[in-house]
Protein backbone atom coordinates (compact mmCIF):
# COMPACT_ATOMS: atom_id res chain seq x y z
CA UNK A 1 0.00 0.00 0.00
CA UNK A 2 1.33 3.47 -0.43
CA UNK A 3 1.77 5.54 2.56
CA UNK A 4 -0.87 8.76 2.36
CA UNK A 5 1.39 11.87 2.29
CA UNK A 6 1.59 13.87 5.28
CA UNK A 7 -1.75 16.19 4.23
CA UNK A 8 -3.41 13.59 3.46
CA UNK A 9 -6.67 12.26 5.26
CA UNK A 10 -6.69 9.32 7.58
CA UNK A 11 -7.88 6.33 6.58
CA UNK A 12 -11.68 5.89 6.92
CA UNK A 13 -11.34 2.31 8.53
CA UNK A 14 -8.86 0.67 10.37
CA UNK A 15 -9.86 -2.73 8.88
CA UNK A 16 -12.22 -2.87 5.75
CA UNK A 17 -13.79 -6.55 4.84
CA UNK A 18 -14.48 -6.96 1.32
CA UNK A 19 -16.90 -10.50 0.99
CA UNK A 20 -16.73 -11.28 -3.08
CA UNK A 21 -13.49 -9.63 -4.62
CA UNK A 22 -14.89 -10.36 -8.25
CA UNK A 23 -15.33 -7.46 -10.16
CA UNK A 24 -16.58 -5.00 -7.69
CA UNK A 25 -15.12 -6.29 -5.00
CA UNK A 26 -11.49 -6.74 -6.34
CA UNK A 27 -11.96 -2.89 -7.79
CA UNK A 28 -12.52 -1.90 -4.02
CA UNK A 29 -9.48 -3.65 -2.94
CA UNK A 30 -7.22 -1.83 -5.56
CA UNK A 31 -8.58 1.48 -5.48
CA UNK A 32 -8.09 1.18 -1.10
CA UNK A 33 -4.88 -0.39 -2.07
CA UNK A 34 -3.61 2.09 -4.24
CA UNK A 35 -5.10 5.46 -2.57
CA UNK A 36 -4.03 4.74 1.11
CA UNK A 37 -7.06 7.14 2.49
CA UNK A 38 -9.77 3.82 3.40
CA UNK A 39 -8.82 1.49 5.23
CA UNK A 40 -5.06 0.62 7.24
CA UNK A 41 -6.04 -3.28 6.60
CA UNK A 42 -7.51 -4.93 4.14
CA UNK A 43 -9.33 -8.05 4.48
CA UNK A 44 -10.96 -10.09 1.54
CA UNK A 45 -13.11 -13.42 1.60
CA UNK A 46 -14.20 -15.54 -0.95
CA UNK A 47 -15.98 -18.99 -0.47
CA UNK A 48 -13.50 -20.16 -3.46
CA UNK A 49 -10.66 -21.36 -2.91
CA UNK A 50 -9.26 -20.55 -5.94
CA UNK A 51 -10.13 -17.19 -5.55
CA UNK A 52 -8.56 -16.72 -2.34
CA UNK A 53 -5.62 -18.13 -4.08
CA UNK A 54 -6.31 -15.81 -6.87
CA UNK A 55 -6.80 -12.47 -4.66
CA UNK A 56 -3.51 -13.84 -2.46
CA UNK A 57 -1.46 -13.95 -6.00
CA UNK A 58 -2.75 -10.53 -7.06
CA UNK A 59 -1.95 -9.37 -3.39
CA UNK A 60 -5.31 -7.40 -3.19
CA UNK A 61 -5.56 -7.38 0.25
CA UNK A 62 -3.43 -7.68 3.57
CA UNK A 63 -5.01 -10.78 4.89
CA UNK A 64 -7.13 -12.95 2.64
CA UNK A 65 -9.90 -15.46 4.69
CA UNK A 66 -12.33 -18.40 3.06
CA UNK A 67 -14.20 -18.24 6.85
CA UNK A 68 -16.84 -15.31 6.43
CA UNK A 69 -16.94 -15.08 10.40
CA UNK A 70 -12.81 -14.49 10.71
CA UNK A 71 -12.92 -12.18 7.89
CA UNK A 72 -15.18 -9.95 10.06
CA UNK A 73 -14.36 -9.83 13.57
CA UNK A 74 -12.18 -6.98 13.83
CA UNK A 75 -13.88 -4.91 10.64
CA UNK A 76 -14.84 -1.67 11.04
CA UNK A 77 -16.66 -1.66 7.79
CA UNK A 78 -17.70 -5.30 5.91
CA UNK A 79 -18.90 -4.80 2.09
CA UNK A 80 -20.84 -7.52 1.07
CA UNK A 81 -20.28 -7.59 -3.09
CA UNK A 82 -21.48 -11.48 -3.51
CA UNK A 83 -24.44 -11.80 -5.78
CA UNK A 84 -27.45 -10.26 -5.55
CA UNK A 85 -29.48 -13.48 -4.34
CA UNK A 86 -26.47 -14.29 -1.74
CA UNK A 87 -26.42 -10.95 -0.25
CA UNK A 88 -29.01 -11.26 2.49
CA UNK A 89 -27.66 -14.68 3.16
CA UNK A 90 -24.30 -13.79 3.89
CA UNK A 91 -25.25 -10.83 5.32
CA UNK A 92 -27.27 -12.66 8.26
CA UNK A 93 -24.49 -15.24 8.71
CA UNK A 94 -21.76 -12.21 9.48
CA UNK A 95 -23.95 -10.09 11.14
CA UNK A 96 -23.78 -11.79 14.73
CA UNK A 97 -19.92 -12.01 14.46
CA UNK A 98 -19.27 -8.38 13.83
CA UNK A 99 -18.22 -5.86 16.44
CA UNK A 100 -20.40 -3.20 17.84
CA UNK A 101 -20.40 0.26 16.14
CA UNK A 102 -19.07 -1.35 12.87
CA UNK A 103 -20.39 -0.52 9.52
CA UNK A 104 -22.39 -3.25 7.21
CA UNK A 105 -22.68 -2.37 3.65
CA UNK A 106 -23.17 -4.38 0.11
CA UNK A 107 -23.28 -3.55 -3.33
CA UNK A 108 -26.34 -5.47 -5.40
CA UNK A 109 -27.89 -4.10 -7.90
CA UNK A 110 -31.51 -4.23 -6.75
CA UNK A 111 -32.69 -3.05 -3.38
CA UNK A 112 -35.78 -3.48 -2.21
CA UNK A 113 -35.63 -7.31 -1.89
CA UNK A 114 -32.23 -7.08 -0.19
CA UNK A 115 -33.58 -5.05 2.00
CA UNK A 116 -36.73 -6.98 2.81
CA UNK A 117 -34.36 -10.38 3.40
CA UNK A 118 -31.70 -8.96 6.04
CA UNK A 119 -34.32 -6.74 7.86
CA UNK A 120 -34.98 -9.51 10.46
CA UNK A 121 -31.10 -10.49 10.89
CA UNK A 122 -29.76 -6.44 11.11
CA UNK A 123 -28.69 -5.26 14.64
CA UNK A 124 -29.30 -1.98 16.44
CA UNK A 125 -25.67 -1.81 17.11
CA UNK A 126 -24.35 -2.56 13.43
CA UNK A 127 -25.51 0.32 11.36
CA UNK A 128 -26.56 -0.85 7.74
CA UNK A 129 -25.78 0.90 4.25
CA UNK A 130 -27.12 -0.48 1.01
CA UNK A 131 -25.32 0.89 -1.95
CA UNK A 132 -25.35 0.87 -5.60
CA UNK A 133 -22.08 1.69 -7.87
CA UNK A 134 -23.31 2.06 -11.23
CA UNK A 135 -20.17 1.13 -12.70
CA UNK A 136 -19.16 -2.34 -14.46
CA UNK A 137 -18.42 -4.44 -16.96
CA UNK A 138 -19.41 -7.77 -18.78
CA UNK A 139 -16.29 -9.23 -17.19
CA UNK A 140 -16.37 -11.17 -13.60
CA UNK A 141 -14.19 -11.96 -11.20
CA UNK A 142 -10.65 -11.39 -9.45
CA UNK A 143 -9.19 -10.57 -12.92
CA UNK A 144 -11.60 -8.14 -14.14
CA UNK A 145 -11.43 -5.35 -11.40
CA UNK A 146 -9.47 -1.91 -11.84
CA UNK A 147 -8.90 0.67 -9.24
CA UNK A 148 -10.36 3.46 -11.53
CA UNK A 149 -13.65 1.69 -12.48
CA UNK A 150 -15.80 3.92 -10.37
CA UNK A 151 -13.76 7.30 -11.53
CA UNK A 152 -16.78 9.72 -12.48
CA UNK A 153 -19.42 7.38 -11.60
CA UNK A 154 -22.12 7.44 -9.49
CA UNK A 155 -22.98 5.35 -6.51
CA UNK A 156 -26.24 5.19 -4.80
CA UNK A 157 -27.16 4.78 -1.48
CA UNK A 158 -30.46 3.44 -0.26
CA UNK A 159 -30.13 3.52 3.48
CA UNK A 160 -33.20 2.76 6.10
CA UNK A 161 -34.96 5.17 7.85
CA UNK A 162 -33.25 4.81 11.07
CA UNK A 163 -29.57 4.27 9.27
CA UNK A 164 -27.11 6.00 11.62
CA UNK A 165 -26.40 9.54 9.42
CA UNK A 166 -22.73 9.44 10.44
CA UNK A 167 -22.45 5.95 8.97
CA UNK A 168 -24.23 6.87 5.62
CA UNK A 169 -21.44 10.09 5.84
CA UNK A 170 -19.33 7.31 6.40
CA UNK A 171 -20.07 5.46 3.14
CA UNK A 172 -20.63 8.42 1.18
CA UNK A 173 -16.79 9.59 1.75
CA UNK A 174 -15.41 5.82 1.54
CA UNK A 175 -17.59 6.30 -2.22
CA UNK A 176 -15.96 9.89 -2.68
CA UNK A 177 -12.67 8.02 -2.37
CA UNK A 178 -13.08 5.55 -4.80
CA UNK A 179 -13.41 8.57 -7.46
CA UNK A 180 -17.45 7.89 -7.21
CA UNK A 181 -20.13 11.10 -7.17
CA UNK A 182 -23.15 9.99 -4.10
CA UNK A 183 -26.70 10.23 -4.41
CA UNK A 184 -29.04 9.28 -1.08
CA UNK A 185 -31.90 7.65 -3.02
CA UNK A 186 -35.36 5.64 -1.75
CA UNK A 187 -34.75 2.35 -2.58
CA UNK A 188 -38.35 1.43 -4.66
CA UNK A 189 -37.17 4.57 -6.81
CA UNK A 190 -33.59 3.03 -7.11
CA UNK A 191 -34.87 -0.03 -8.30
CA UNK A 192 -37.16 1.37 -11.06
CA UNK A 193 -34.65 3.50 -11.86
CA UNK A 194 -32.16 0.90 -12.21
CA UNK A 195 -35.19 -0.97 -14.39
CA UNK A 196 -34.92 1.01 -16.97
CA UNK A 197 -31.16 2.37 -17.27
CA UNK A 198 -29.58 -1.18 -16.82
CA UNK A 199 -32.43 -4.16 -16.31
CA UNK A 200 -34.03 -3.44 -19.61
CA UNK A 201 -31.40 -2.92 -21.65
CA UNK A 202 -29.69 -6.45 -20.58
CA UNK A 203 -33.14 -8.21 -20.61
CA UNK A 204 -33.15 -6.68 -24.16
CA UNK A 205 -29.29 -7.67 -25.17
CA UNK A 206 -29.58 -11.51 -24.08
CA UNK A 207 -33.06 -11.71 -25.72
CA UNK A 208 -31.81 -10.49 -29.08
CA UNK A 209 -28.54 -12.57 -29.16
CA UNK A 210 -31.24 -15.75 -28.37
CA UNK A 211 -33.56 -14.66 -31.07
CA UNK A 212 -30.63 -14.21 -33.49
CA UNK A 213 -29.71 -17.57 -32.30
CA UNK A 214 -32.82 -18.97 -32.91
CA UNK A 215 -32.61 -18.11 -36.43
CA UNK A 216 -29.11 -19.83 -36.97
CA UNK A 217 -30.05 -22.15 -39.47
CA UNK A 218 -30.75 -19.26 -41.83
CA UNK A 219 -28.53 -16.69 -40.33
CA UNK A 220 -26.27 -17.16 -38.11
CA UNK A 221 -22.91 -17.54 -40.05
CA UNK A 222 -23.85 -14.16 -41.33
CA UNK A 223 -25.10 -12.51 -38.11
CA UNK A 224 -21.32 -13.94 -37.15
CA UNK A 225 -19.75 -12.70 -40.15
CA UNK A 226 -21.69 -9.07 -40.23
CA UNK A 227 -21.85 -8.26 -36.91
CA UNK A 228 -21.94 -4.39 -37.13
CA UNK A 229 -21.69 -1.98 -34.11
CA UNK A 230 -25.77 -2.17 -33.00
CA UNK A 231 -25.61 -6.19 -33.06
CA UNK A 232 -21.81 -6.01 -31.72
CA UNK A 233 -23.06 -3.63 -28.97
CA UNK A 234 -25.42 -6.11 -27.66
CA UNK A 235 -23.38 -9.28 -27.47
CA UNK A 236 -21.43 -7.30 -25.23
CA UNK A 237 -23.67 -6.38 -22.70
CA UNK A 238 -25.22 -10.15 -23.46
CA UNK A 239 -21.76 -11.55 -22.32
CA UNK A 240 -22.49 -10.41 -18.46
CA UNK A 241 -22.35 -13.11 -15.70
CA UNK A 242 -25.51 -15.25 -16.23
CA UNK A 243 -26.11 -15.95 -12.27
CA UNK A 244 -25.92 -11.77 -11.52
CA UNK A 245 -28.38 -11.18 -13.92
CA UNK A 246 -30.92 -14.38 -13.16
CA UNK A 247 -30.65 -12.85 -9.59
CA UNK A 248 -30.95 -9.24 -10.60
CA UNK A 249 -33.92 -10.32 -12.78
CA UNK A 250 -36.14 -12.53 -9.96
CA UNK A 251 -34.74 -9.68 -7.43
CA UNK A 252 -36.38 -6.56 -8.95
CA UNK A 253 -39.13 -9.07 -10.45
CA UNK A 254 -42.18 -6.13 -10.89
CA UNK A 255 -39.78 -2.84 -11.36
CA UNK A 256 -38.62 -4.57 -14.51
CA UNK A 257 -42.13 -6.38 -15.84
CA UNK A 258 -44.03 -2.31 -16.17
CA UNK A 259 -40.51 -1.23 -18.03
CA UNK A 260 -40.90 -3.61 -20.37
CA UNK A 261 -44.40 -3.72 -20.48
CA UNK A 262 -43.69 0.23 -21.38
CA UNK A 263 -41.31 -0.51 -23.59
CA UNK A 264 -43.15 -2.66 -25.67
CA UNK A 265 -46.11 -0.49 -25.55
CA UNK A 266 -43.33 1.77 -27.26
CA UNK A 267 -41.71 -0.28 -29.76
CA UNK A 268 -45.26 -1.41 -30.98
CA UNK A 269 -46.03 2.33 -31.42
CA UNK A 270 -42.36 2.88 -33.83
CA UNK A 271 -43.33 -0.50 -35.30
CA UNK A 272 -46.59 1.04 -36.51
CA UNK A 273 -45.22 4.27 -37.46
CA UNK A 274 -42.51 2.15 -39.78
CA UNK A 275 -45.95 0.17 -41.24
CA UNK A 276 -47.93 3.62 -42.27
CA UNK A 277 -44.84 5.18 -43.34
CA UNK A 278 -44.58 7.71 -40.43
CA UNK A 279 -41.89 9.75 -41.25
CA UNK A 280 -42.21 12.73 -37.98
CA UNK A 281 -42.89 9.98 -35.74
CA UNK A 282 -39.74 8.03 -37.08
CA UNK A 283 -37.39 10.98 -36.92
CA UNK A 284 -38.54 12.08 -33.16
CA UNK A 285 -38.09 9.05 -31.79
CA UNK A 286 -34.55 8.73 -32.88
CA UNK A 287 -33.98 12.53 -32.47
CA UNK A 288 -35.01 11.32 -28.60
CA UNK A 289 -32.17 9.31 -28.88
CA UNK A 290 -29.39 11.36 -29.98
CA UNK A 291 -30.37 13.61 -27.68
CA UNK A 292 -30.31 11.36 -24.49
CA UNK A 293 -26.63 10.38 -25.90
CA UNK A 294 -25.45 14.16 -25.91
CA UNK A 295 -26.57 14.32 -22.52
CA UNK A 296 -24.54 11.26 -21.27
CA UNK A 297 -21.72 12.51 -22.92
CA UNK A 298 -22.22 16.06 -21.37
CA UNK A 299 -22.58 14.40 -18.38
CA UNK A 300 -18.98 12.41 -18.60
CA UNK A 301 -21.61 8.89 -18.21
CA UNK A 302 -21.20 8.08 -21.89
P1 LIG B 1 -18.42 -11.40 -9.53
O1 LIG B 1 -17.27 -10.83 -10.29
O2 LIG B 1 -19.01 -12.70 -9.95
O3 LIG B 1 -17.96 -11.53 -8.01
C1 LIG B 1 -18.76 -12.11 -7.01
C2 LIG B 1 -17.83 -12.86 -6.08
O4 LIG B 1 -18.59 -13.31 -4.96
C3 LIG B 1 -17.20 -14.10 -6.72
O5 LIG B 1 -15.81 -14.14 -6.40
C4 LIG B 1 -17.96 -15.23 -6.04
O6 LIG B 1 -17.19 -16.42 -5.93
C5 LIG B 1 -18.21 -14.65 -4.69
N1 LIG B 1 -19.26 -15.31 -3.94
C6 LIG B 1 -20.41 -15.86 -4.40
N2 LIG B 1 -21.15 -16.33 -3.36
C7 LIG B 1 -20.41 -16.09 -2.25
C8 LIG B 1 -20.60 -16.36 -0.86
N3 LIG B 1 -21.73 -16.96 -0.44
N4 LIG B 1 -19.63 -15.97 0.03
C9 LIG B 1 -18.51 -15.36 -0.38
N5 LIG B 1 -18.25 -15.09 -1.70
C10 LIG B 1 -19.19 -15.46 -2.60
O7 LIG B 1 -19.64 -10.36 -9.43
P2 LIG B 1 -19.62 -8.76 -9.53
O8 LIG B 1 -19.88 -8.37 -10.93
O9 LIG B 1 -18.47 -8.21 -8.79
O10 LIG B 1 -20.97 -8.44 -8.73
C11 LIG B 1 -20.97 -8.46 -7.31
C12 LIG B 1 -22.18 -7.66 -6.80
O11 LIG B 1 -22.08 -6.35 -7.32
C13 LIG B 1 -23.52 -8.22 -7.27
O12 LIG B 1 -24.43 -8.14 -6.20
C14 LIG B 1 -23.92 -7.27 -8.39
O13 LIG B 1 -25.34 -7.15 -8.46
C15 LIG B 1 -23.28 -5.99 -7.94
N6 LIG B 1 -22.95 -5.08 -9.04
C16 LIG B 1 -22.40 -5.54 -10.20
C17 LIG B 1 -22.12 -4.67 -11.22
C18 LIG B 1 -21.54 -5.15 -12.54
O14 LIG B 1 -21.66 -4.48 -13.55
N7 LIG B 1 -20.88 -6.28 -12.56
C19 LIG B 1 -22.35 -3.30 -11.06
C20 LIG B 1 -22.84 -2.85 -9.84
C21 LIG B 1 -23.16 -3.74 -8.82
P3 LIG B 1 -17.40 -17.59 -7.03
O15 LIG B 1 -16.95 -17.00 -8.32
O16 LIG B 1 -16.56 -18.68 -6.51
O17 LIG B 1 -18.88 -17.89 -7.02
Amino acid sequence: MTDPSPAAPQPLFRTLAVIGPGLIGSSILRRARQDGTIAAELVACDVSPDVCRRVRDLDLADRVEQDALRAVADADCVILCVPVGAIATVGAMVLPAMKPGAILSEVGSTKQSIIGAIAPALRADIAFVPTHPMAGTEYSGPDAGFATLFDDRWCLLTPLEDTDPAAIATIETLWHRMGARTRIMDPAHHDRVCAIVSHLPHLLAFTICGTADDLADETRSEVLDFAASGFRDFTRIAASDPVMWRDIFLNNREALLEMLARFMEDAQAMARAIRWGDEAFIVDRIERGRHIRRSLLENRQA
